[in-house]
């Protein structure tokens, strides 16, 4: 089925509620062939919606069956916090026994490191710190976009200007999305 309407070609085929539609009411999206979404603004909003719903669902239904398991979980994460919490005080207690003790033992500290990072949920722990450090712009993603490694002094100077950088780059990102969706005949691209 052809996209365009064959007679108009200021109509634009929804195929979620069957009808031609004019081009302002699709969202545009520049990677598709007419540079608009492929359902009408209303149909997405309302799958939107769908699946958000869907979701919860699902989510409370999982929970049901698996209260158990949840509760297991819990007992595990507090026990987890609170030996945190034990380690930390310790450690402000006494700063350079860590340090002391990786010299003593690297042999036993790399095995323990490497039996860490086989974890699955380290790994997701490190997905969702990635996650964190891109969003807040930590110093050490900054150093790494720069290509240093985490153990590399860079100049602070130079981190708050890459840092500067990345929040124009977003912000420009942002103005550029915006304008597309609610100024699309204006939408005239800068520094493109
Ligand atoms: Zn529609």
């Amino acid at each position: 089925m052809k996209r365009q309407h064959p007679e108009n070609p200021d109509l634009f085929w929804c195929p979620k509620c069957q009808d031609y539609k004019l081009r302002e009411e699709f969202h545009i999206n520049r990677n598709r062939k007419h540079g608009i979404a492929s359902y009408c603004k209303l149909c997405t909003g309302i799958i939107g919606t769908n699946s958000y719903y869907k979701h919860i669902e699902r989510q409370l239904k999982y929970r049901e069956a698996n209260k158990e398991k949840h509760r297991e979980y819990c007992k595990t994460k507090d026990q987890l916090k609170k030996a945190r919490k034990r380690a930390n005080k310790y450690h402000l207690k006494h700063p350079t026994y860590n340090s002391e003790y990786q010299k003593a033992n690297p042999q036993k500290v790399k095995v323990w490191d490497a039996n860490r990072n086989k974890k699955p949920e380290r790994k997701q722990w490190e997905r969702e710190r990635g996650k964190k450090e891109r969003e807040i712009l930590t110093d050490r993603y900054i150093k790494r976009q720069l290509g240093y490694d985490k153990a590399f002094i860079t100049n602070p100077k130079m981190i708050e200007l890459k840092r500067q950088q990345i929040t124009m780059k977003r912000t420009l990102k942002q103005f550029k999305e915006w304008r597309s969706e609610n100024e699309p005949d204006r939408a005239v691209i800068y520094g493109e």
